[in-house]
Formats: C-alpha cells, sequence, structure tokens
C-alpha cells in the first residue's frame, strides 16, 4: 500500500498508530510517498485521522518497495572496477560457461575482452540437473578465474550456489550471479544483502516478475542497492527447439517497474549457439542494458554447456552488431 502524501511526518504517525502487538511494519518515504512495506490497508479510523495529510492511495502497487521506480525514480548505476553498468551504458559480460583451466580462461578473457567485454563470467560453482554431471572446478576455479580477470582488468562474475561459500566467492569475485535455481533462495539472497557488492539476479526458469522483484527486494532489504536483474529464459509450453522462451516483454516491464539495471542472458535462453545471436539482438532492441554471453573456443569440447557457447568470433561479430542496435534505442 502506497500513500502520497503532503506530510513527509506521516511516516512517523502511521507507525505510531499501528497496533504495537503486530510487529511494527517498515515504512519507507521517498518524494512524498510512504509505502507500507507488508500491510494491505490501515484501519479505517487510521485512515481518517490522516485525511488532511493524504493526497493519494495507490493500493494495487507490488509488493517490493525498496525495489520500486516508485520510490526511486532515477536509473540506479552500478560502478565496478572497470564497468558501468545502467542508465545508456551498455554492458557486455561473457566467457566460458565453467572455469577449465587457468590458460583457458585467460584465453577466453582475451578474446572477449577484444570484443569489448568488460566483465569476465566463468562457473567455478556450476549448478547442474544430474549429480553425476561436472560440478566446476571450485576454489581452484575460482582462483584460476580471479588471476585471469586481473591480468586483463576485468571484472569477474561467478556464481554463488550455497550460503555456506558466501566469504570464499566473496574473496575473489567482483560480482556475485544468483542463478536460475536459486533465485529464491531467500537465505541466499539475504546474505547478498549483507554484502556491500554487485549481484546478478537471474530470474527464475519459472518465476513470474512480481516473483523477481520480490527475490530482488530481499538483497535490497538487507541494505545491498547494487542489483541487476537477468532475464535468461523462462519454462513455456515450447521448450523443444530452444532451451527456454526468452521472454523479451519483461526487459521494458521490468525496467518501468524498477530502477536496478535490466540485462539478458540470450545463451540460456536460447540453448544451441545458432539462435543465440539473434536472441541477443531482440534483447538489445528491447532496450536491454547488457548481454551475457558463453563462448567456447572448442564448443564441442566444453566441459559444460557446449551447445549454446558461441565461438570467440561469432561473439566479436554479435558485439558489433549490438552496439549498432544500442546506438538506436538507446
Ligand atoms: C550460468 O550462467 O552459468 C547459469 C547456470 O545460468 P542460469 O542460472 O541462467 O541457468
Amino acid at each position: 500500500m502506497i500513500l502520497v502524501t503532503k506530510n513527509n511526518n506521516i511516516a512517523q504517525k502511521i507507525a505510531e498508530k499501528l497496533d504495537t502487538k503486530d510487529p511494527i511494519k517498515p515504512v519507507f518515504v521517498h518524494d512524498n510517498r510512504v509505502a507500507l512495506a507488508g500491510v494491505k490497508s490501515l484501519p479505517e479510523q487510521i485512515l481518517k485521522e490522516l485525511s488532511q495529510d493524504i493526497v493519494e492511495i495507490i493500493t494495487n502497487h507490488h509488493s517490493a518497495i525498496v525495489s520500486s521506480r516508485a520510490f526511486h525514480p532515477e536509473d540506479t548505476i552500478i560502478k565496478t572496477k572497470h564497468t558501468i553498468i545502467g542508465g545508456d551504458h551498455f554492458v557486455f559480460m561473457a566467457g566460458p560457461d565453467s572455469i577449465e583451466s587457468p590458460e583457458h580462461v585467460l584465453k577466453m578473457g582475451q578474446k572477449v575482452k577484444s570484443a569489448g567485454a568488460t566483465i569476465l563470467r566463468g562457473g567455478a560453482f556450476k549448478p547442474r540437473t544430474s549429480p553425476y554431471s561436472f560440478q566446476g572446478n571450485g576454489e581452484v576455479g575460482l582462483k584460476a578465474h580471479r588471476a585471469a580477470a586481473d591480468t586483463l582488468g576485468m571484472d569477474m562474475v561467478t556464481e554463488i550456489l550455497d550460503t555456506r561459500d558466501v566469504e570464499l566467492v566473496d574473496f575473489y569475485t567482483d560480482i556475485f550471479q544468483v542463478g536460475t535455481r536459486n533465485m529464491q533462495n531467500f537465505a541466499l539472497l539475504k546474505s547478498l544483502g549483507q554484502k556491500r557488492k554487485p549481484v546478478i539476479l537471474k530470474r527464475g526458469m519459472s518465476a513470474t516478475i512480481d516473483d523477481l522483484l520480490n527475490a530482488a527486494e530481499y538483497i535490497a532489504a538487507g541494505g545491498n542497492h547494487q542489483i541487476m536483474l537477468m532475464e535468461r529464459g523462462i519454462r513455456t509450453y515450447d521448450n523443444k527447439y530452444t532451451r527456454n522462451t526468452l521472454d523479451v516483454s519483461a526487459i521494458p516491464v521490468l525496467q518501468s517497474m524498477t530502477h536496478y539495471p535490466v540485462i539478458a542472458d540470450a545463451s540460456h535462453a536460447a540453448g544451441v549457439a545458432k539462435f543465440v545471436s539473434p536472441l541477443a539482438l531482440a534483447a538489445t532492441a528491447a532496450g536491454s542494458q547488457g548481454l551475457m554471453t558463453e563462448i567456447h573456443d572448442d564448443p564441442e569440447h566444453a566441459l559444460v554447456d557446449g551447445a549454446q557457447a558461441l565461438t570467440p568470433a561469432e561473439f566479436f561479430q554479435l558485439a558489433e552488431k549490438v552496439r549498432q542496435i544500442h546506438q538506436i534505442v538507446q
């Protein structure tokens, strides 16, 4: 529930008037708007008493408050050592699906950097459908990834799967990635809310837009406002020819609802290398503020997800086209 008010002290008044047997719900004030987080309605009596101060009552606002544009109309801009993310800036984050070896991640990093990427992606902890599939190289992978990013002057992003690994991953990475399977791992989101480092939050494969915003709110409510939302494809009724359905419409919709940057991952949406570029171009045209792309120099022998990996040359060509489209739509 959002009250538009003429009186900024109204938040205090409401907090005092709310039933104290119920834990007092946080009240957020911005720009003469007061949001009662977790309160669907106010008792008639309280509304009557405050009627002089209230201009408008908005009851159909989604429950994410800190993430909402209503309370933060300007875009959030995230600055890392080598990258500016958000607003009109366009970010390329690319690299192998998993960190295979120090030499390989360095080589892939060189390739993606030459195409314009400033963030080197790669997984050391891999969330695999089967427990018998390669699970990632763990800390050895993190070390190799960090070394490659430092050598190349790039930022590092890697996936965190487990609250028990937060400190370990934090030690190496510049940006945390929460994958589709963990989008509603609330313990993990809460611990990342305590960090002051950017987090990429990927949309759950069956998550609605409200689910995604509420997941972001878990991080934001902890005080970490460096959040990027990532559309990476959702399960629909026909995922026979692609791995997922890239929900292009989610990009402008999210941007209208939240001030956090919205970025697309066409690789996991397509699941098939030849469809990655068309989807990435579509996402850019829809206003995506960046792209995450998987590449591999020998996709057939990639340890994870070779079928969706672009070759370095394909990525180079894609990045050129993306820059042109971004110029037109920004
Ligand atoms: C990944 O980016 O490595 C990954 C596993 O992505 P997703 O969580 O979108 O499947």
